[in-house]
């Protein structure tokens, strides 16, 4: 209470653990696209937290909703069933046209499920042990073990080795490096549909569909992370429905919950019927009335807002723009993206210093990669709002 921006960092700097170079402010409150610090500055963010803040900072009924739950039950485990259980996984099962739901606290443990319960559907089916699993370059899939094991970031993983085995690495975009990588022994292909912290790489529609071929010829699993891209960020529920594929695994968290820790793993027919059954998989939190509440209040305000409609209309005006700005600036090298999940390219500038800018003019945007300049806004905003962001990222860069 009442501290200084100095005192709360140094605070924090002597307890917590250094894992992350902060930005140099103190947060406190949120308002619709707007993060205030302890000063009483207002931010407009276009990072929502990592895209987790999918429905803005001040929801009402998202809120109320929450509040109503802590005040009926916030915790039972999983050996019990809770109220809102199952209204959440019907809601995410049918969002997805998928088959069964299991909740997690975070991606990276959605990535552990999925991995788990893609060798268990090959283990039940030849009884090997030694299958492997092709991932991506410059793909992120989280920090446990497991998921760093499919993470293509060397500079990631290095430190931390041996992790699991059987994993291949593959270069996202190009089929040949993946069959490349084909064996037997390949019970799976993970990727992201939109690559995120790689560097904003929407995966193309033709290497996806061969992908998928490959898949079905060969009864490998395919795996799409859509724990960044996915929850609407790209104008549909996940990025995938808009390629005219399916995933047999999907992972979803970041804005499922938005800002209660939650993930999700989630499998299709197939994969139910023949991977995990009771005692190969659990967890304590995971599904937990109140992370269940607020996904029911997600999707709620999803439908109740309209919200995939207004991504789609928004982010055409937000890519309408980033592209006059790519025109006028000769160190934006590219604008990628989809929907409102959109990067810009620098180069001969360095992202730090144009972050540091913006967020001096009030604007909170990130980096991906070493030189992508990060936008994942929440869903919620208006062409205003991308006219002020537009604008201060002019003047930064
Ligand atoms: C953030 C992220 C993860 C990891 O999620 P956590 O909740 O941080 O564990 C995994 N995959 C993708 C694509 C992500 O963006």
């Amino acid at each position: 209470m009442g501290m200084t921006t100095k005192e709360y960092m140094e605070l924090s700097e002597e307890y917590v653990l250094h894992t992350y170079n902060r930005f140099p402010l103190v947060l406190e409150k949120g308002e619709g696209t707007y993060l205030y610090d302890v000063e009483g500055n207002a931010y407009m963010d276009f990072a929502s937290g990592i895209g987790v803040f999918a429905l803005g900072y001040s929801n009402k009924e998202f809120g109320e909703a929450l509040k109503a739950q802590v005040d009926k039950v916030i915790h039972t485990s999983n050996l019990y069933y809770n109220v809102p259980l199952g209204t959440a996984a019907e809601h995410l099962a049918k969002s997805c046209g998928m088959s069964k739901v299991f909740f997690t606290n975070s991606g990276t443990e959605a990535i552990e499920g999925a991995i788990k319960a893609a060798r268990k559907y090959a283990y039940l089916r030849d009884n090997s042990t030694d299958h492997e699993i092709i991932a991506m370059n410059s793909s992120f899939h989280g920090r446990s073990l497991g998921a760093l094991s499919v993470t293509g970031n060397e500079h990631y993983q290095e430190p931390f080795r041996p992790l699991i085995g059987g994993v291949r690495f593959a270069e996202f975009n190009n089929i040949d490096s993946v069959k490349a990588q084909l064996t037997d022994k390949t019970c799976a292909i993970i990727m992201e549909t939109v690559q995120g912290e790689g560097g904003i790489y929407p995966a193309d529609p033709a290497f996806l569909k061969e992908v998928r071929e490959i898949c079905n010829a060969r009864d490998i699993l395919l795996i799409l992370d859509e724990i960044q891209c996915g929850m609407g960020r790209t104008g549909t529920m996940f990025a995938w429905q808009q390629y005219g594929v399916q995933p047999d695994i999907m992972t979803s968290a970041k804005a499922l919950g938005c800002g209660i820790p939650v993930g999700a793993f989630v499998l299709n027919e197939k994969v139910a019927k023949a991977s995990l059954v009771p005692g190969d998989h659990g967890t304590t939190y995971g599904g937990n009335p109140l992370a269940c509440a607020a996904v029911n209040a997600v999707f709620e305000q999803f439908e109740k807002l309209d919200l995939l409609s207004h991504v789609k209309d928004v982010a055409a005006y937000l890519e309408e723009k980033l592209d006059e700005l790519a025109a006028k600036h000769d160190c934006i090298k590219e604008r990628r993206g989809k929907g409102l999940m959109q990067g810009l390219e620098l180069t001969g500038k360095p992202v730090g210093e144009v972050i540091t800018a913006a967020r001096e003019k009030g604007l909170l945007v990130i980096s991906a990669e070493h030189n992508v300049l990060r936008m994942l806004p929440p869903l919620i905003i208006t062409k205003e709002d991308v006219d002020k962001a537009i604008s201060i990222i002019d003047s930064s860069l």
